[in-house]
């Protein structure tokens, strides 16, 4: 089959990697000549947002999917016009694309999602007391497009476009639970992970599995897990990140329409990995079984502050002497500040060996020039 990603990173990388084991052949659009998965599918050159593009690069294409959601969704959709499959369907990526559509979607649905109001164009309708949270409607990505709005004096750096105001979540924990229905309609539910995030990047730090959480927290989130999979009316793999707030409720912060960095750990960690899964799901095939044996977690090789330039992977040759420690390196040349170049994956017999371990290997490397 021939298998089209629309986006040429690390995630695409990590799948076809996977799914080679199989009979396919990949095909990749990415702007970036140099991008992960350059090497290893069939490379295409090209702007993943612009409509001729995508249109071109799907046309010959048994199945088109995606490993960013920022594409042109309209050439997706004429792509399912045409009688191409696209996994996930265009619908469900516009919706996720407008963070005013998504919160919708969570509204129409009862999905828990904390209160929202819709701001178009001026400050001076906003009824949400402070604090707040401003998300853009579009173009934000890894925490860019969020900011935190807590007093008169921030009002003032508010983006004058349409954004999503949002209930400032008291966070006790950040967790996500990746999740896949295929086009028969059988659903499947990794195990939640807890994100313990880099207060300074905002970028995925830590990632841990399995997560101890009360009855009540199990319950909410297999709830949100069911009313997701059962209004979705897409195939895909979809990664729901879930805030849990200090009084014990779980909301949906946003849903990726895509693999996702918290789901990394699964590659050694559980009986199969996001990436399997989603090879899978592409291919309409029985879902594979999500099971953890173990504890694991994933550390982000992000490149380090001041350096840019040709990567080294600094103290790497230590952290490949340790047991139960995998590397995954994204094939990216060059790093800068806050790139994420690769990760670490760490599995062990207790919550806090794997933590002890995590912060060893943090301090072991560095991601210089
Ligand atoms: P992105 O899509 O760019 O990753 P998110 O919507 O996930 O953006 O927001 C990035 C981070 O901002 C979250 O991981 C969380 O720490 C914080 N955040 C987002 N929304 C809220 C909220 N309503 N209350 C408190 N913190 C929030």
């Amino acid at each position: 089959m021939k298998i089209g990603i629309l986006g040429g990173g690390q995630l695409g990388r990590m799948l076809i990697q996977e799914a080679l084991k199989y009979d396919d052949e990949f095909y990749t659009l990415d702007p970036a000549s140099d991008a992960p998965c350059h090497h290893i599918s069939y490379f295409t050159q090209g702007n993943f947002n612009d409509y001729e593009t995508v249109l071109e690069f799907g046309k010959d294409k048994d199945v088109v999917t995606i490993e960013i959601e920022h594409v042109n969704a309209d050439a997706l959709a004429e792509l399912e016009n045409k009688g191409i499959k696209v996994v996930p369907n265009s619908r469900i990526i516009k919706t996720i694309q407008q963070k005013i559509l998504q919160k919708k979607f969570y509204e129409e649905n009862n999905i828990p999602s904390p209160e929202f109001e819709i701001m178009d164009g001026s400050s001076d309708e906003i009824k949400m007391p402070l604090p707040f949270v401003q998300k853009m409607n579009t173009g934000g990505y890894d925490g860019k497009g969020v900011q935190v709005i807590r007093n008169n004096e921030d009002m003032k750096n508010l983006w004058v476009q349409d954004s999503v105001i949002e209930k400032l979540v008291d966070i006790d924990k950040e967790l996500s639970v990746i999740v896949a229905k295929n086009e028969n309609g059988e659903t499947k539910t990794f195990p939640v992970t807890e994100m313990v995030a880099d207060p300074k990047l905002n970028l995925l730090d830590f990632n841990v599995c399995p997560v101890f959480l009360s009855e009540d927290i199990d319950s909410q989130i297999k709830c949100i897990t069911e009313k997701f999979l059962n209004t979705v009316h897409s195939p895909g793999l979809f990664a729901i990140e879930l805030f849990l707030d200090k009084e014990g409720k779980v909301w949906v912060n946003e849903t990726a329409p895509r693999l996702h960095n918290s789901g990394h750990q699964s590659q050694e960690g559980n009986a199969n990995s996001q990436f399997e899964q989603m090879y899978r799901v592409i291919k309409n095939l029985p879902l594979a079984d999500t099971d953890t044996f173990t504890f694991s977690g994933m550390l982000n090789l992000v490149g380090a502050e001041g350096f840019s330039g040709k990567v080294i992977y600094e103290g790497m040759d230590e952290v490949l002497k340790l047991p139960k420690t995998y590397v995954h390196l994204y094939g990216k040349t060059e790093t800068k500040p806050g790139r994420k170049m690769g990760h670490i994956n760490v599995l062990a017999d207790s919550r806090e060996e794997l933590m002890e371990k995590l912060i060893k290997v943090k301090s072991m490397v560095r991601v210089i020039a």
